[in-house]
Protein backbone atom coordinates (compact mmCIF):
# COMPACT_ATOMS: atom_id res chain seq x y z
CA UNK A 1 0.00 0.00 0.00
CA UNK A 2 2.82 2.42 0.32
CA UNK A 3 4.44 1.86 -2.90
CA UNK A 4 1.13 2.11 -4.26
CA UNK A 5 0.48 5.33 -2.46
CA UNK A 6 3.96 6.86 -3.23
CA UNK A 7 3.24 6.70 -7.25
CA UNK A 8 -0.36 7.43 -6.94
CA UNK A 9 -0.34 10.10 -4.71
CA UNK A 10 3.25 10.97 -3.55
CA UNK A 11 2.95 13.71 -1.04
CA UNK A 12 -0.69 14.49 -1.97
CA UNK A 13 -3.62 13.79 0.39
CA UNK A 14 -6.24 11.12 -0.55
CA UNK A 15 -9.32 9.13 0.75
CA UNK A 16 -9.12 5.64 2.55
CA UNK A 17 -11.34 4.56 -0.47
CA UNK A 18 -8.86 6.01 -3.62
CA UNK A 19 -5.90 3.98 -1.70
CA UNK A 20 -8.22 1.10 -1.66
CA UNK A 21 -8.93 1.07 -5.25
CA UNK A 22 -5.31 1.84 -6.47
CA UNK A 23 -4.17 -0.85 -3.99
CA UNK A 24 -6.64 -3.29 -5.53
CA UNK A 25 -5.77 -2.42 -9.44
CA UNK A 26 -2.12 -2.88 -8.60
CA UNK A 27 -2.47 -6.29 -6.80
CA UNK A 28 -4.95 -7.18 -9.83
CA UNK A 29 -1.83 -6.18 -12.38
CA UNK A 30 0.13 -8.56 -10.74
CA UNK A 31 -2.11 -10.81 -11.09
CA UNK A 32 -2.12 -11.90 -7.46
CA UNK A 33 -6.11 -11.36 -6.83
CA UNK A 34 -7.99 -14.49 -7.14
CA UNK A 35 -11.35 -15.20 -7.66
CA UNK A 36 -11.91 -15.80 -3.66
CA UNK A 37 -11.29 -11.93 -2.91
CA UNK A 38 -14.38 -11.10 -4.87
CA UNK A 39 -16.70 -14.10 -4.15
CA UNK A 40 -16.07 -13.87 -0.78
CA UNK A 41 -17.85 -11.20 1.43
CA UNK A 42 -15.98 -9.39 3.84
CA UNK A 43 -16.97 -8.01 7.22
CA UNK A 44 -16.80 -4.83 6.42
CA UNK A 45 -20.17 -3.73 4.44
CA UNK A 46 -20.24 -4.79 0.86
CA UNK A 47 -16.65 -5.08 0.16
CA UNK A 48 -15.02 -8.12 -1.20
CA UNK A 49 -12.52 -10.20 1.18
CA UNK A 50 -9.95 -8.85 -0.12
CA UNK A 51 -10.53 -4.87 -0.32
CA UNK A 52 -11.45 -5.23 3.37
CA UNK A 53 -8.27 -6.79 4.33
CA UNK A 54 -6.48 -3.85 2.33
CA UNK A 55 -8.85 -1.88 4.38
CA UNK A 56 -7.71 -3.23 7.61
CA UNK A 57 -4.08 -2.43 6.50
CA UNK A 58 -4.43 1.10 7.08
CA UNK A 59 -4.95 0.70 10.86
CA UNK A 60 -1.16 -1.01 10.59
CA UNK A 61 0.27 1.66 9.02
CA UNK A 62 -1.07 4.34 10.65
CA UNK A 63 0.22 2.38 14.02
CA UNK A 64 3.43 1.92 12.09
CA UNK A 65 3.78 6.11 11.30
CA UNK A 66 3.66 5.21 7.91
CA UNK A 67 0.41 6.94 6.83
CA UNK A 68 -1.07 9.56 8.86
CA UNK A 69 -4.72 11.30 9.25
CA UNK A 70 -5.01 14.89 9.68
CA UNK A 71 -8.92 14.95 9.42
CA UNK A 72 -11.54 12.45 9.44
CA UNK A 73 -10.72 10.77 5.91
CA UNK A 74 -7.62 12.82 4.92
CA UNK A 75 -4.77 10.41 4.74
CA UNK A 76 -1.38 11.26 3.47
CA UNK A 77 2.09 9.36 3.48
CA UNK A 78 4.52 10.63 6.48
CA UNK A 79 7.39 10.66 4.16
CA UNK A 80 6.64 9.80 0.47
CA UNK A 81 9.86 9.29 -1.60
CA UNK A 82 10.27 11.76 -4.57
CA UNK A 83 9.51 10.16 -8.07
CA UNK A 84 12.18 8.68 -9.33
CA UNK A 85 14.14 10.92 -12.68
CA UNK A 86 13.26 8.17 -14.87
CA UNK A 87 9.95 8.94 -14.57
CA UNK A 88 10.57 12.35 -15.85
CA UNK A 89 12.77 12.36 -18.32
CA UNK A 90 11.21 11.85 -21.78
CA UNK A 91 12.99 9.66 -24.26
CA UNK A 92 14.29 11.95 -27.23
CA UNK A 93 12.17 11.90 -30.43
CA UNK A 94 15.01 10.78 -32.42
CA UNK A 95 14.77 7.33 -30.62
CA UNK A 96 11.13 6.77 -30.64
CA UNK A 97 11.20 4.62 -34.19
CA UNK A 98 14.16 2.74 -35.33
CA UNK A 99 15.90 4.50 -38.01
CA UNK A 100 15.39 3.99 -41.72
CA UNK A 101 17.70 1.37 -43.12
CA UNK A 102 18.28 1.17 -46.62
CA UNK A 103 19.78 -1.95 -48.43
CA UNK A 104 23.22 -1.40 -49.60
CA UNK A 105 25.73 -3.85 -51.51
CA UNK A 106 29.64 -3.45 -50.58
CA UNK A 107 32.41 -4.90 -52.25
CA UNK A 108 35.17 -5.51 -49.67
CA UNK A 109 38.73 -6.51 -50.28
CA UNK A 110 40.00 -9.75 -48.12
CA UNK A 111 43.26 -8.12 -46.58
CA UNK A 112 46.06 -10.12 -45.88
CA UNK A 113 45.64 -9.85 -41.71
CA UNK A 114 49.27 -11.30 -41.15
CA UNK A 115 50.47 -8.07 -42.73
CA UNK A 116 48.63 -6.43 -40.21
CA UNK A 117 49.10 -8.29 -37.34
CA UNK A 118 52.56 -8.38 -37.33
CA UNK A 119 52.22 -4.75 -37.32
CA UNK A 120 50.81 -4.45 -34.68
CA UNK A 121 52.93 -6.28 -32.77
CA UNK A 122 55.72 -3.71 -33.58
CA UNK A 123 53.87 -1.09 -32.42
CA UNK A 124 52.32 -2.96 -29.19
CA UNK A 125 49.02 -1.87 -30.55
CA UNK A 126 49.52 1.86 -29.68
CA UNK A 127 48.28 4.52 -32.19
CA UNK A 128 51.01 5.67 -34.54
CA UNK A 129 50.23 9.02 -34.00
CA UNK A 130 48.81 9.69 -30.41
CA UNK A 131 49.91 6.65 -28.66
CA UNK A 132 46.24 5.30 -27.87
CA UNK A 133 46.20 1.49 -27.04
CA UNK A 134 42.56 0.17 -26.45
CA UNK A 135 41.87 -3.02 -23.90
CA UNK A 136 38.95 -3.99 -24.52
CA UNK A 137 39.48 -7.32 -22.27
CA UNK A 138 42.86 -7.82 -20.49
CA UNK A 139 45.84 -8.81 -22.62
CA UNK A 140 43.29 -7.78 -25.70
CA UNK A 141 44.12 -5.03 -27.53
CA UNK A 142 41.77 -3.38 -30.57
CA UNK A 143 43.73 -1.62 -33.34
CA UNK A 144 43.22 -0.50 -36.77
CA UNK A 145 45.50 -0.30 -39.62
CA UNK A 146 45.05 1.84 -42.33
CA UNK A 147 46.55 1.77 -45.62
CA UNK A 148 47.69 4.94 -46.87
CA UNK A 149 47.42 4.69 -50.38
CA UNK A 150 44.28 2.48 -50.01
CA UNK A 151 43.75 -1.05 -51.52
CA UNK A 152 40.03 -0.26 -53.36
CA UNK A 153 38.77 1.45 -56.13
CA UNK A 154 41.23 3.05 -58.84
CA UNK A 155 43.68 3.72 -56.30
CA UNK A 156 45.44 -0.23 -56.03
CA UNK A 157 47.99 0.75 -53.14
CA UNK A 158 49.73 -2.72 -51.78
CA UNK A 159 48.74 -4.57 -48.46
CA UNK A 160 52.42 -4.73 -47.34
CA UNK A 161 54.00 -2.90 -44.44
CA UNK A 162 55.48 -0.18 -46.19
CA UNK A 163 51.96 1.33 -47.07
CA UNK A 164 50.38 0.86 -43.07
CA UNK A 165 50.06 2.60 -40.33
CA UNK A 166 48.86 1.65 -36.93
CA UNK A 167 46.19 3.84 -36.12
CA UNK A 168 43.30 4.18 -32.77
CA UNK A 169 40.22 4.62 -34.50
CA UNK A 170 39.65 8.61 -34.54
CA UNK A 171 42.81 8.78 -36.12
CA UNK A 172 41.99 5.84 -38.71
CA UNK A 173 38.67 7.91 -39.37
CA UNK A 174 40.80 11.07 -40.13
CA UNK A 175 43.25 9.52 -42.24
CA UNK A 176 40.00 8.00 -44.41
CA UNK A 177 38.69 11.62 -45.10
CA UNK A 178 42.11 12.74 -46.02
CA UNK A 179 42.21 15.19 -43.14
CA UNK A 180 46.11 14.80 -42.71
CA UNK A 181 48.85 15.44 -44.70
CA UNK A 182 52.53 14.27 -44.05
CA UNK A 183 55.53 16.80 -44.31
CA UNK A 184 58.09 15.06 -44.00
CA UNK A 185 57.15 11.22 -43.93
CA UNK A 186 57.27 11.27 -40.32
CA UNK A 187 55.52 14.21 -39.80
CA UNK A 188 51.52 15.18 -40.22
CA UNK A 189 49.50 17.82 -40.08
CA UNK A 190 46.02 17.69 -39.18
CA UNK A 191 45.25 21.26 -39.63
CA UNK A 192 47.36 23.58 -38.22
CA UNK A 193 48.89 21.27 -36.00
CA UNK A 194 51.84 19.24 -36.55
CA UNK A 195 51.95 15.43 -35.06
CA UNK A 196 55.07 13.33 -34.62
CA UNK A 197 54.87 9.68 -36.14
CA UNK A 198 56.40 6.93 -33.97
CA UNK A 199 57.88 5.12 -36.72
CA UNK A 200 59.73 2.02 -36.30
CA UNK A 201 59.11 0.93 -39.99
CA UNK A 202 59.02 3.27 -43.12
CA UNK A 203 56.72 4.33 -45.41
CA UNK A 204 57.50 4.33 -49.22
CA UNK A 205 58.00 8.19 -50.81
CA UNK A 206 55.43 6.90 -53.45
CA UNK A 207 52.53 6.01 -50.97
CA UNK A 208 53.38 9.52 -48.69
CA UNK A 209 53.31 11.14 -52.54
CA UNK A 210 50.34 9.47 -53.24
CA UNK A 211 48.82 10.39 -50.00
CA UNK A 212 49.27 14.19 -50.27
CA UNK A 213 48.22 14.33 -53.73
CA UNK A 214 45.38 12.47 -54.36
CA UNK A 215 43.67 11.57 -51.06
CA UNK A 216 44.38 14.69 -49.12
CA UNK A 217 44.19 17.35 -52.22
CA UNK A 218 40.88 14.99 -53.25
CA UNK A 219 39.18 15.92 -49.70
CA UNK A 220 40.60 19.52 -49.14
CA UNK A 221 39.46 20.84 -52.14
ZN1 LIG B 1 45.34 8.13 -32.46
Amino acid sequence: MVEVANQRFGAKAFRRRELMDTTEQAVRQRGLWTKDDDELSGSVGTKSRGLAQIDFRFFDLKRSGALVSDRRDRWRLASPNPPSLSEFVQPPSDIEAPPNRAETHVQRIVRDTNAAKSLKALYDYKCQVCGLRIEPASCSFYFEVHHVRPLGGEHCGLDNHSNMLVLCPNHHAMFDFGIPHFLPSEMIFIGETSHNLTCKHNLTADVIAYHNKQIHSEFSA
